[in-house]
């Protein structure tokens, strides 16, 4: 059996290394030239539960590489005004140097991409834009790329994210509908100088601003093991080794960096994001954020201009089931969701993993080929539609945080209450616990769904 994988991304590369380690011939399909291209965004967030998947599919070496390269774990979550003063803040909420699966982790975007390469060199290939596949009635699968090449295989998996050409051919019904939120963000590297513009708590964490007309913002301070000079002073013996050995890091442009973004509904953008330059970009983001901190403004006008980007952020429309065919689809080329709960990502390696498994059970005789690809296109639709629903709940424009004058009257009544509960350390630490509970009960709820699964 040889499967054909287009995009090399998160779900992609993922799916790649649990297929090559079961003996299946896999070959990736990648459009950006070279591995070092790309719009991949700055950071991601993996759980417990996107760790857990990954580690049914990628060698334990790799998995140990993706946990060495993280950035530190914040300590501190705080929710702040567009002055950046403080309504609610949380201490000591990092946890990823304790347990490298049952533990919340951030990592640069660039690097997820080299570590999930790393054993892949030899069977992914750049610079090949998927165009169209044909099956033929011999049970094949034919992929034409832009260059005017074509290969074939038996099985075709399009994990070619958010704006899949493979899901336009092979559900044509699926629908993607619009948030109405548009965000712009971008990073700026972590210096004393912009590093003096937050504060300890900030540079130690993850804050979110919210401010009026029910705008966002999020600042995150990445802090890798490693800078220009080497590996950092107080990395952990093992990690270093890792790190110091890895040939990938020659492909790995991150160092530490300060990231922020702003989101609002599209009524109050002057303009559409999307037509503009990233000078432009900027401008634009220092005028919808007029009257805000000034600090904050000055990390936006320090921003690094190749990293501004917008995004417009869509959802995608739950599908109904389909006919299973030789051609399947993973991640966000089926399930686009928001990054409101920061599980995108993680629900691409859920996939990965739980295809693979029905794939090894092809291989292994146990399950007929078009039977494995339909039982996991059964259960990935089931918890996908759960959280594409959830997410789409957290960015949405028709929430009342977004109107004009009760969404005035909604941000003052969250932010007095947010703020008693920052002055009583019980009732904080109570909320706290409860809300990471909640946490670690859905994430603990994928990995028994995920264990039930593999089983
Ligand atoms: C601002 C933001 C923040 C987010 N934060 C988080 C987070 O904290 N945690 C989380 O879990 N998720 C997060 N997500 C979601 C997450 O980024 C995606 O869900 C995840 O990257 C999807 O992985 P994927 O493998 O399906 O697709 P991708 O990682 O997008 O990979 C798709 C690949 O396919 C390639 N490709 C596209 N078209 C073609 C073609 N025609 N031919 C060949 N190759 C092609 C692309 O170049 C790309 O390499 C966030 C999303 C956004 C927008």
């Amino acid at each position: 059996m040889r499967v054909i994988i287009i995009g090399a991304g998160t779900g992609g590369l993922s799916l790649a290394h649990g297929l090559r380690r079961a003996g299946i011939d896999v070959r990736v399909f990648e459009k950006e030239p070279t591995r070092m291209h790309g719009r991949l965004g700055h950071r991601v967030g993996i759980s417990p539960a996107g760790s857990y998947a990954m580690q049914q599919t990628v060698p334990p070496e790799v998995f140990d590489l993706f946990v060495a390269t993280c950035a530190r774990s914040p300590k501190y979550f705080s929710i702040v005004t567009e002055q950046m003063d403080e309504i609610l803040s949380v201490g000591d909420i990092g946890d990823s140097e304790i347990d490298p699966v049952d533990s919340e982790k951030s990592v640069s975007r660039m690097t997820l991409r080299q570590v999930l390469l790393t054993g892949l060199e030899d069977v992914t290939e750049f610079g090949k834009q998927f165009e169209r596949y044909e099956e033929s009635a011999d049970g094949g699968v034919t992929v034409f790329f832009a260059d005017g090449s074509s290969v074939t295989g038996d099985v075709l998996v399009g994990a070619d994210g958010a704006r899949s050409k493979l899901r336009k051919q092979r559900l044509p019904q699926a629908r993607m509908e619009q948030t109405g939120i548009l965000s712009i963000g971008a990073r700026l590297p972590s210096t004393p100088e912009t590093r003096a513009l937050v504060s300890e708590k900030m540079l130690h964490g993850v804050t979110l601003a919210m401010a009026p007309k029910g705008m966002g913002a999020i600042i995150h301070v990445m802090d890798f093991k490693w800078d220009a000079n080497g590996i950092k002073p107080r990395t952990a013996i093992a990690d270093a080794d890792i790190i110091r050995s890895w040939s990938g890091r020659q492909y790995d442009d991150s160092q530490d960096y300060i990231l922020w973004a702003i989101w609002a509904a599209r009524r109050w953008y002057p303009e559409d994001p999307e037509k503009l330059g990233p000078e432009e970009l900027r401008c634009l983001a220092l005028q919808m954020t007029e009257g805000w901190s000034p600090r904050f403004r000055n990390l936006i006008e320090l921003s690094e201009l190749n990293t501004l980007n917008s995004i417009n952020i869509r959802t995608s429309v739950p599908l109904e089931p389909w006919e299973s065919s030789r051609v399947t689809l993973l991640g966000d080329a089926v399930h686009t969701m928001t990054p409101g709960r920061g599980v995108g990502a993680n629900t691409a390696l859920e996939d990965a993993a739980l295809l693979c498994k029905r794939l090894v059970e092809v291989r292994d005789g146990k399950r007929d080929l078009l039977e494995a690809i339909h039982s996991y296109e059964g259960d990935m639709l089931e918890y996908s539609r759960h959280v594409v629903l959830e997410s789409r709940k957290q960015m949405d424009e028709r929430d009342v945080i977004h109107k004009p004058v009760i969404g005035r009257a909604v941000l003052a009544l969250m932010r007095t209450m947010m703020r008693v509960v920052n002055h009583l350390p019980l009732l904080k630490r109570l909320m706290h616990r409860k809300q990471m509970q909640l946490r670690k009960i859905s994430d603990a709820g994928a990995i028994e769904r995920q264990r039930a699964q593999m089983a």
